[in-house]
């Protein structure tokens, strides 16, 4: 716990979460070490990372506006396009390091095998480079986007499959040409993929086939960034504008059922929209064949649960990603269901010095969210802010799981959903004033003689 003089710090990953966490404490002189596994910053964002952490293909390009992107105290250069392609957004990291001189603090391929508490408090940590290392602090920004998580059918199918984390580009890592793809899953890399495997040119026959389906939104809306409209508002109630946006959501026909998908299992607003202009127009096209749910497999053959079947050469599942944190002992921190309760997403209640970054589903997008909480996280480091009691933070995080997820139907599927509006508005005019309180209240207790 922060005392009189800044704590030493430990940041593990130099991802978006890992590095504005490494800039704020720079900037309120925080000594920490920033341990990446990498040769190099921007994880999910550094393409064919030798980490084996990215799961970028060769054509992406971020689907959140460069207009939303933008980390605050550093804008993405005029010349950008409004969806920058991963390269861009690898150079603007790359950028921001080094803008901030953060490379120095950086143990690049010094990957943290072991993280284990100290009595009494502290961290004892083991490196990649055969040292045991002790810190005050711990800051876990490792990423949520590079454990595969596949979904389970009954039976077993004899073609080749693989996860959307390996997609490079239609020949790595299969060739797919004269095949039958079937892609599982409706997020955006399943639009991606689909799009990309299904072009003509390549003679391959592809199905989606989707269990919960999704609403399915342009990333342009008359010739501009669909998502420069997008903003909440912290101080109307959400349930209000859900409503509004259902009611508009004809505008950007943004309903599966249109072209051929099942009817998601969630209202418009209520979970992570699929950004994608391309695939309704490879569905009404023909392209792609629309598939609800999977029943069983069966040798080649793949049963659907609306009583159709048919074979396939290849599936590629993109089914989303487990939490993982391997360097703990899972019997002390581990995230079933892909579920962990984080007080601001970021404190474990009861472990008064240890926090995440980065663990969370921010809509419209997760650069801004990282950057407002290691705002938080630096504050907490120099004693100028303190989270409530254990007790309370436990309260606040079954408030904020209903603020942001009790309307939605499919829960366990969204297990860190939230609202970055509302989440900055929160951070930044209730909780740091509170906190700062809480942490004046302590000092003055603290200086009062016995
Ligand atoms: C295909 C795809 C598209 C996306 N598109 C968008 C988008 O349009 N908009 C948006 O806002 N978000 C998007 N995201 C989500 C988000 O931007 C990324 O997941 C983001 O990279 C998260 O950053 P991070 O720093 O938390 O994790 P990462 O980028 O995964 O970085 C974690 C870092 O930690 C390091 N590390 C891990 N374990 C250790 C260890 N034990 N020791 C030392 N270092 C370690 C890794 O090497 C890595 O460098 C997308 C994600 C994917 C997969």
């Amino acid at each position: 716990m922060p005392g009189t003089s800044a704590p030493t710090t430990a940041v593990i990953g130099a991802g978006i979460s890992g590095l504005t966490t490494s800039k704020m404490l720079a900037d309120y002189a925080v000594p920490f070490t920033c341990f990446e596994a990498s040769d190099r910053v921007g994880g999910n964002w550094a393409f064919g990372n030798p980490n084996g952490h990215s799961s970028a293909y060769q054509s992406l390009h971020i689907d959140t506006s460069k207009y939303q992107l933008s980390f605050k105290d550093f804008p993405m250069p005029d010349d950008y396009p409004d969806f920058p392609h991963h390269t861009q957004i690898k150079d603007y990291l790359d950028s921001y390091a080094d803008a901030f001189g953060l490379r120095e603090q950086i143990e690049f391929g010094n990957r943290v095998l072991s993280a284990r508490r100290l009595e009494g408090g502290g961290w004892e940590i083991d490196d990649e480079a055969g040292a045991t290392r002790h810190f005050d602090l711990l800051v876990v920004a490792n990423g949520h986007h590079w454990d595969p998580r596949t979904a389970q059918f009954p039976g077993e199918f004899t073609g080749e499959s693989f996860h959307s984390h390996h997609y490079v580009d239609p020949w790595t890592p299969l060739h797919l040409m004269d095949r039958r793809i079937l892609v599982v899953g409706l997020g955006n890399s399943a639009a991606d993929i689909t799009v990309e495997v299904s072009q003509r040119a390549l003679r391959n026959r592809v199905t989606l086939s989707t269990r919960s389906s999704a609403w399915v939104v342009p990333k342009l809306m008359f010739g501009k960034a669909a998502d420069m409209n997008y903003r909440t508002n912290p101080h109307l109630p959400m349930s209000w504008q859900r409503k509004v946006a259902q009611w508009g959501q004809r505008l950007t026909a943004s309903d599966p059922t249109l072209y051929g998908l099942p009817a998601p299992n969630h209202k418009f607003f209520e979970a992570h929209p699929t950004q994608s202009g391309e695939l309704p127009l490879r569905l009404k096209s023909g392209d792609v064949t629309p598939k609800g749910n999977i029943a069983r497999l069966d040798g080649s053959t793949v049963h659907f649960e609306d009583g159709t079947s048919s074979d396939f050469d290849v599936i590629i599942y993109a089914t989303g990603y487990n939490l993982t944190f391997p360097f703990f002992d899972p019997e002390f921190i581990s995230a079933p269901e892909n579920r962990i309760d984080l007080y601001k997403r970021i404190f474990k209640p009861g472990i008064d010095d240890l926090m995440f970054a980065g663990f969370a589903q921010a809509t419209p997008t997760l650069f801004p969210f990282v950057e407002c909480q290691a705002r938080l996280i630096a504050a907490y480091a120099i004693g100028a802010y303190l989270p409530p009691s254990e007790a309370e933070m436990r309260e606040v995080i079954k408030a904020d799981d209903e603020r942001y997820m009790g309307h939605m139907l499919d829960r366990p599927r969204h297990t860190h959903q939230l609202d970055y509006f509302v989440y900055e508005h929160d951070i930044r005019t209730k909780e740091l004033p509170a906190g700062r309180c809480r942490a004046q209240a302590r000092h003055r207790t603290q200086q009062v003689p016995a």
